[in-house]
């Protein structure tokens, strides 16, 4: 399973799914992209190979931000509707996560009663909570960050806000997710090779903290929200 994320001018679904071909290795049961333009965000997703998921992707569709998934299903069957992404109940966040969440089923008892989710998984209790509390006047920040601070479990995350088409904000624990960095784009992955084909420099990401990703800069944030400085380094082509 696997995570990649795009942000800048080239042709975001092709690097997506380049990217998710690269991560095929690691084992999944479906997969799908977002992508966002100015009509709104776009999801395509298939259960199966990334062949299939590429028959269904318009050809047509432009795009400057999108996130892309692989699926190894740990809550719900393999299926076309607990395929990521997800997406709140009025569908202005969308999100991809690798992980397992161990708290869902109190989290939903304790803030989704009132929410119909559309899925079996433990990801669209994420979603579902970031899209809840956004409602209750956060920022995408505060909310995110809020969301964060209530999971147990593991977790990589990307997250795209359709009223917001310059970040992409993305948070670990326990599972693998680096940014890499390039000229006027930057990009998300679980593992370096997936974005070998766009770039070489890669930032590290530690537990629990948020990274606000734009096409020009990667800005990462502790959970008390300070700005910590971190060097890229050189990943290797082997
Ligand atoms: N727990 C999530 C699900 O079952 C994510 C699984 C994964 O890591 O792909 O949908």
């Amino acid at each position: 399973c696997g995570i990649v994320g795009y942000i800048g001018s080239k042709d975001t679904k092709e690097i997506l799914l380049k990217g998710l071909e690269k991560l095929e290795y690691r084992g999944y049961d479906s997969a799908g992209i977002a992508v966002r333009n100015e009509e709104g965000v776009h999801i395509f997703k298939e259960k199966g190979r990334i062949a299939d998921l590429r028959a269904v992707v318009d050809e047509e569709v432009q795009s400057s931000v999108g996130i892309g998934h692989t699926r190894w299903a740990t809550h719900g069957a393999p299926s076309l509707y607990n395929a990521h992404p997800h997406q709140n109940e009025d569908r202005r966040f969308t999100l991809v996560h690798n992980g397992v969440i161990e708290n869902d089923e109190h989290l939903k008892r304790e803030y989704l009663l009132d929410v119909s989710l559309q899925s079996d998984t433990d990801t669209e209790v994420i979603v579902q909570l970031i899209g809840l509390f956004a409602k209750e006047g956060m920022t995408t920040e505060e909310a995110f960050r809020k969301t964060l601070s209530l999971l147990k479990g593991s977790y990589a995350l990307a997250l795209l806000d359709k009223e917001d088409d310059s970040t992409i904000y993305v948070a670990k624990n326990k599972s693998p997710l680096l940014v890499g960095l390039g000229e006027n784009y930057n990009v998300v992955a679980s593992d370096a090779m997936a974005m070998l084909q766009v770039t070489d420099q890669f930032v590290e990401l530690m537990d629990k903290e948020m990274v606000l990703v734009t096409s020009d800069s990667v800005t990462i944030k502790n959970t008390n929200a300070e700005i910590i400085e971190r060097a890229s380094y050189t990943a290797e082509l082997d």
